[in-house]
């Protein structure tokens, strides 16, 4: 789960991070309201949406006095900010971040991620600071430093300092930028976080190391521990679609292709999109919808699949185990009838009633096409969706 910039330097804060004084505002008022109160000169107004590169696509402005917050805040309050992280539809802002201006010595960047080679978190941080991480590592990945973390010893104070020196925090702010990485390493452990991407992290003119930017993930699987963290989830930022299929307790994940896939168990998910890509078919998203498929699970993933415009095909791949085949046919045939089903749809079956549910199929008088095998119903969605 991901969360605003304002948030993620909130749960900072708590951890002794050094992050700037700001407030978020939800209205132009309030942000003129929020300048007025961090009482700096110079403040910044930044869009926030679940997104980077604001700066770039011009949700990032650097005010001089209130008359200029408001001005600002006008333009991006509201406004659809495309950067090269939201894809060309964009993201509405609706809330921002007032925050006050920072003398910039210079910019550096910090990051820390679960490495699932060695299952252990690494620290990274490289010099070039302020711009995109992906395109330093690209061209000049010896710019970036990397400490793997003993998860019983944790970050120790000799591993942050090797990399305060190799990125050239300068001398007298060695010791500052020590203890940002050590307090940042604890809040990332202590809070179950899967990312946490501080770029810019800059030193000032007056000697403070400081978080410009703050990106923090957290593990969905331990968000049952942390309800401070589940509350600051933002529905607006997320997809919609998926939004709906975790009210099911549907596992869905949108991506690009036109087939629709609806699967039960995740293995037998992610198999089902290889052997669509196989066959030449694009998958138009992850479905699995569990062990307990009962018609009504199936309806909703019906629903769901049929909301995105680009499916133009549906492939029904169920194993019946715990479920009976003709119980998933009855729901498949009832959920077609009750969406008006106009789109192909490839069933295949394998399990327990198989030869039941195959004849439930065929007796429905629905456009069902039947599939003997995993690859026959691959072939057949992507012959029917061309
Ligand atoms: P994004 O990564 O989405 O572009 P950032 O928060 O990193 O957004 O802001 C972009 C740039 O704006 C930073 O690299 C920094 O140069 C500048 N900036 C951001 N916050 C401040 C601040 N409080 N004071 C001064 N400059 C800032
Ligand atoms: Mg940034």
């Amino acid at each position: 789960m991901n969360i605003h910039e304002y948030q993620g330097k909130e749960v900072l804060r708590e951890f002794g991070v050094s992050v700037p004084a700001g407030k978020v505002a939800f209205s132009v008022e309030e942000a003129v309201e929020a300048a007025e109160s961090l009482g700096t000169n110079v403040c910044v107004v930044k869009a926030q949406i679940h997104a980077g590169g604001r700066g770039k696509a011009g949700g990032v402005k650097v005010a001089k006095g209130l008359d200029e917050v408001r001005t600002y805040a006008e333009e991006i309050l509201g406004k659809t900010l495309v950067t090269h992280q939201t894809g060309p539809e964009g993201k509405e802002v609706k809330r921002l971040l007032i925050e006050e201006g920072c003398d910039i010595q210079k910019e550096y960047y910090i990051g820390l991620v679960l490495d699932r080679s060695t299952s252990r978190i690494v620290m990274m941080a490289s010099e070039e600071g302020g711009t995109e991480i992906e395109e330093v590592a690209a061209k000049t990945p010896e710019k970036i430093f990397r400490e793997t973390i003993d998860p019983v010893v944790g970050l120790t104070g000799y591993q942050a300092r090797r990399l305060a020196f190799a990125i050239n925090i300068p001398p007298e702010s060695l010791n500052k930028a020590v203890g940002f990485m050590m307090s940042l390493y604890q809040a990332f452990v202590e809070k179950d976080c899967s990312i946490a991407e501080i770029n810019p992290l800059v030193t000032t003119g007056d000697g403070q190391v400081l978080a410009l930017d703050a990106k923090l993930n957290f593990d969905e699987n331990a968000l049952y521990k942390h309800k401070d963290i589940a509350g600051l989830r933002d529905l607006d930022e997320e997809d919609e679609k998926e939004i709906e299929a975790s009210k099911y307790d549907l596992s869905y994940i949108s991506l690009d292709g036109n087939i629709g896939c609806m699967v039960n168990g995740a293995g037998l998910a992610m198999a089902t999109m290889d052997i669509i890509k196989h066959y030449g078919g694009d998958p138009a998203n992850f479905l699995d919808v569990g062990g307990g498929a009962t018609t009504e699970k199936v309806t909703e993933a019906f629903k769901i699949i049929l909301a995105d415009q680009n499916v133009k095909g549906i492939l029904v791949n169920i194993f019946g185990g715990i479920m009976k085949c003709d119980v998933i046919a009855e729901g498949v045939i009832g959920a077609s009838r009750q969406v008006g089903l106009d789109i192909p749809l490839v069933v295949r079956l394998e399990g327990t009633n198989v030869e039941q549910g195959k004849q439930l199929l065929e007796e429905s008088g629905l456009n069902i096409t039947s599939a003997a095998s995993m690859a026959d119903a691959a072939e057949k969605i992507v012959a029917l969706v061309n």
